[in-house]
């Protein structure tokens, strides 16, 4: 069955290749020529010679007699140097790395369970509309799931450390084999021993009871950005709840909500207010005040400004939250406000104005108007 033909030639890697080059190489030509899949008649062949070079070329004792002495060092000997083709798994050899060359396997020989991530959390922040607009730094204060500091977050009690899973040597799966008609079929379940973590806590640590995290109280501060909107969440990866037993921490999602601006509207970047002048301040022109939200600021309105005209503040608005130097306009529009109720000084005054502008004034409900008035 052997052939001639070099281990490293056979599994395509070079002869400085490391273990997990060659590992990779095994299992990606194991995939393409193992005889379950592959129907061609050569593939049995081809595997058996895929499979020795790998049989040698993984041990690290067995590599260095084949880089020192070539096939010879390697064969013959099947008490030491053998291959252990006889493993029962259809004369291939390495029953774990077959299984580990279909289910991909990590790096290592066995594969390594991946401890249980910690959970994301949420925390809800209000500001207010100024500081959404600004950004500013705030400090947040929440309890979460952190590291027992007793076990350092194993979960053993201190002394002890957790142990490999014995009901799937670590692998986190339980995997079995059935023979069907149309082959082998493997399937993969979560170890219900060590519930998929490999590992399992034999002597339990007092503080956290073999969790391996505890509740605690923490503080952060995180900056928030100039331009936030209300609805936007913050990511801070890393800094969620940790998973149990030393797994990694998920994240923490701070949800902003902005309070919203007795006076100003916003609408992304662009900041919105509105502001009442009299008939005359239209006419003859006034100074009024505007918040912004750097404070209040006077702003002109000239003389004969209509009604629903737009005053724009340049580079009074939002920034941009990605673009921080770019930031919107302020819109001030001006409400032209017509009186209501008139005292009789000011009617005589504005008939007066009438008649000078050549306007007719009064309606039929003037008269009754005037009599509520007097009345009222
Ligand atoms: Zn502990
Ligand atoms: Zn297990």
């Amino acid at each position: 069955m052997a052939t001639d033909h070099d281990y490293y030639a056979i599994l395509g890697v070079p002869r400085t290749a490391s273990d997990a080059e060659i590992k990779r190489a095994f299992r990606k030509l194991a995939q393409k020529w193992h005889p379950d899949v592959n129907k061609d008649p050569a593939a049995a062949e081809r595997f058996k010679e895929i499979n020795e070079a790998y049989q040698v070329l993984s041990d690290p004792r067995r590599r260095q007699a084949y880089d020192m002495f070539g096939r010879a060092g390697v064969t013959g000997d099947a008490g030491e140097g053998g291959f252990g083709f006889a493993t029962g798994f259809g004369g291939f050899g390495g029953f774990g790395d077959i299984f580990d060359a279909f289910f991909g396997g990590a790096a290592g020989p066995v594969r390594r369970a991946q401890p249980v991530a910690g959970s994301d959390l949420r925390y809800d922040l209000r500001i207010s509309f100024e500081e959404a607009v600004l950004g500013t730094e705030k400090e947040i204060e929440f309890s979460a799931l952190a590291r027992c500091p007793t076990c350092g977050g194993s979960g053993a009690r201190p002394g002890t450390s957790p142990v490999t899973c014995p009901v799937c040597s670590g692998r986190g799966e339980v995997r079995t084999v059935r023979q069907t008609l149309l082959g082998q079929m493997m399937t993969a379940t979560t170890c219900p021993r060590c519930r998929g973590e490999g590992r399992v806590v034999e002597t339990p640590c007092e503080t956290c009871r073999g969790d391996g995290r505890v509740e605690r109280r923490r503080k952060l501060r995180v900056a928030i950005p100039a331009g936030i909107d209300d609805g936007h969440q913050i990511r801070l990866s890393n800094e969620g709840e940790v998973g149990p037993r030393g797994g990694p921490p998920g994240s923490l999602y701070v949800a902003v909500h902005v309070a919203p601006h007795p006076v100003l509207r916003r609408e992304g970047t662009e900041l919105y207010a509105e502001v009442d002048v009299s008939i005359a301040q239209a006419a003859l022109g006034t100074k009024v005040t505007v918040p912004t939200v750097e404070g209040d600021e006077e702003i002109e309105i000239r003389p004969g400004t209509q009604p629903g005209t737009e005053i724009r503040l340049r580079g009074r608005g939002v920034p941009h939250l990605r673009r921080p130097n770019q930031r919107g306009d302020l819109h001030v529009l001006v409400n032209v406000v017509v009186p209501t109720r008139l005292t009789k000084k000011q009617r005589e005054l504005l008939e007066a104005y009438a008649r000078e502008a050549g306007e007719a004034v009064g309606t039929n409900g003037g008269l009754l108007e005037r009599v509520k008035e007097a009345l009222g």
